[in-house]
């Protein structure tokens, strides 16, 4: 109890703390309200979960800070009801705050063992979240087109396919670079063609070609 307490309390300065950062969003602020981010890390790091640090995983890999999830959020500009793909389960605290917004998520990873431990997870969380073991360079072919493309690692450049599995209209905000990620919201034309806008550098993860199997 008195742990709920004092977690409770350190969620409601973290959305402090974001709201003076420039997350504007209610959508995006309600959703940190909602998802309680110290399920998505070990119970050893609980007592950091809701500060705006990085964390890290199972096999090197890290869930992103709080304001990188809620900017990244915010630049999609979800509403309810639209369909969001993900690269990059990881821990799966980004997927279950965009569906805290409202989208049906469609979530990638590549690492088998991270995919099999989240799935896990979020089915207990939240079984509107669909995930997905592969590689996130091709998408999810299947369930196209999207709403909104989510990146959740750095990428090397935009994948072709996720801008073919993007709708006309629709956003894709995507970190691009090779040791620093430039931040990318760009926005498909109705003539395929990509309108880009750029919001400063971060660090993330890289996103790497091809599925790796659990050993
Ligand atoms: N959205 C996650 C961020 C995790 S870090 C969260 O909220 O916790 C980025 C993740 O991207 C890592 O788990 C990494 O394994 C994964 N990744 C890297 N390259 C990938 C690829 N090509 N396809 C799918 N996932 C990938």
């Amino acid at each position: 109890m008195t742990d709920n307490y004092l977690l409770l309390g350190a969620k409601k300065r973290l959305i402090e703390e974001l709201r003076q950062k420039g997350i504007t969003d209610e959508n995006v602020l309600q959703a940190f309200d909602k998802v309680e981010r110290h399920r998505f890390v070990e119970s050893f790091l609980w007592d950091r979960a809701y500060d705006d640090v990085a964390l890290k995983l199972l096999n090197g890999q890290t869930i992103s800070h709080p304001f990188t999830v809620a900017f990244q959020s915010q630049l999609l500009q979800v509403s309810k009801g639209m369909t969001v793909l993900e690269i990059g389960t990881g821990s799966g605290f980004q997927a279950a705050i965009l569906s805290a917004m409202g989208a049906r998520v469609y979530s990638v990873e590549r690492q088998q063992v991270l995919y099999q431990r989240t799935s896990k997870l979020l089915a207990q969380l939240d079984e509107r979240i669909v995930t997905w073991y592969g590689d996130g360079f091709k998408g999810i072919p299947m369930y196209a087109p999207y709403d909104r493309v989510i990146v959740t690692c750095g990428a090397p450049d935009v994948p072709p396919a996720l801008v073919q599995q993007l709708k006309p209209g629709g956003i894709m905000v995507i970190p691009v670079g090779d040791e620093s990620h430039t931040m990318k919201r760009l926005t498909k034309m109705d003539d395929g063609n990509l309108q880009e806008e750029v919001f400063g550098d971060f660090l993330f993860v890289p996103m790497l070609k091809d599925a790796v199997r659990k050993k």
